[in-house]
């Protein structure tokens, strides 16, 4: 008999507001739950308003994390200190690890009126929160695309599914699975998930079932327990993410756009973000 994983916790998003203006619903990274060791927060941001999300992000800083932007629909204009640029286009992911700092902007476009998309913050251990900023930017088609006979479709961000699909990211510090599942009405799903990881699981479209009958429902996070087998059935067509990590168990010390280990680190990223010391 297989140990399944079920759901340890569910969280609803809570409303918030981020950058300029820009209306998302918070899941991970509020009060309700602060951090999923090794992730510090998701946003999902979805609108067909564009005054719910036109004004975007303008520049700011990041240090000691990666943020890792997923459009579903909609794109993301993007633009540092250093001089990188780009579009993530409808689909495509940015993995950037912002290491030691950056400062950048993230503005929004729609796509026939439509924006939608996640970000999600994952940790560094803290030998590596220095590290040299660095991109891996995918576009949709070059995101690996599992599909099942039953119709189920698992879009292979990071990690690797029982059936061996390799992620496109790379990120050797928790060796995550970031996974974007579709499932058709009445089809299921039996995957693996390193026992080790703190896995979650975010519904964006539809109802889906854990292992016992746990329903979980479009806008519920689910924390899981660890198990042997990630059992799914979906009772219409529902989207949803998976994702999973190895925690650190470091002390986290967080202030806006910096999460270090020390109170002095963060001290220290304000000097230097005060000095220009990000701008180079
Ligand atoms: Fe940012």
């Amino acid at each position: 008999m297989f140990k399944y994983n079920q759901i340890k916790n569910r969280y609803q998003g809570l409303a918030a507001s981020d950058g300029d203006g820009v209306k998302l619903t918070r899941i991970i990274g509020s009060h309700q739950l602060p951090e999923l060791d090794p992730f510090l927060l998701l946003d999902h941001f979805g609108s067909d308003q564009p005054n719910d999300y036109i004004g975007g992000f303008p520049a700011h800083p990041h240090r000691g994390f990666e943020t890792v932007t997923y459009m579903l629909k909609g794109k993301m204009r993007h633009q540092d200190s250093v001089g990188n640029n780009g579009v993530i286009e409808d689909g495509g992911i940015q993995w950037m690890t912002a290491g030691k700092g950056i400062i950048h902007s993230e503005m929004p476009e729609q796509t026939s009126g439509l924006l939608s998309g996640f970000q999600l913050w994952v940790n560094l251990p803290s030998d590596a929160k220095m590290t040299a900023p660095k991109y891996q930017e995918n576009t949709a088609d070059e995101i690996p695309t599992e599909v099942h006979t039953n119709g189920v479709q698992l879009k292979v961000i990071a990690g690797t599914t029982t059936q061996g699909t390799a992620g496109v990211i790379e990120n050797n510090f928790v060796n995550p699975n970031y996974w974007d599942v579709s499932m058709p009405a009445h089809s299921n799903l039996s995957e693996q998930i390193n026992p080790d990881h703190n896995a979650f699981i975010y519904v964006y479209q539809g109802q889906i079932q854990l292992a016992n009958h746990q329903q979980l429902q479009a806008g519920q996070l689910a924390v899981l327990t660890s198990g042997e087998q990630l059992l799914i059935n979906a009772d219409q067509d529902s989207q949803f993410i998976v994702v999973s990590g190895l925690p650190l168990n470091q002390p986290i010390e967080r202030a806006g756009p910096f999460v270090m280990n020390t109170r002095e680190q963060i001290q220290q990223a304000f000097d230097d973000y005060q000095a220009g010391v990000f701008a180079q």
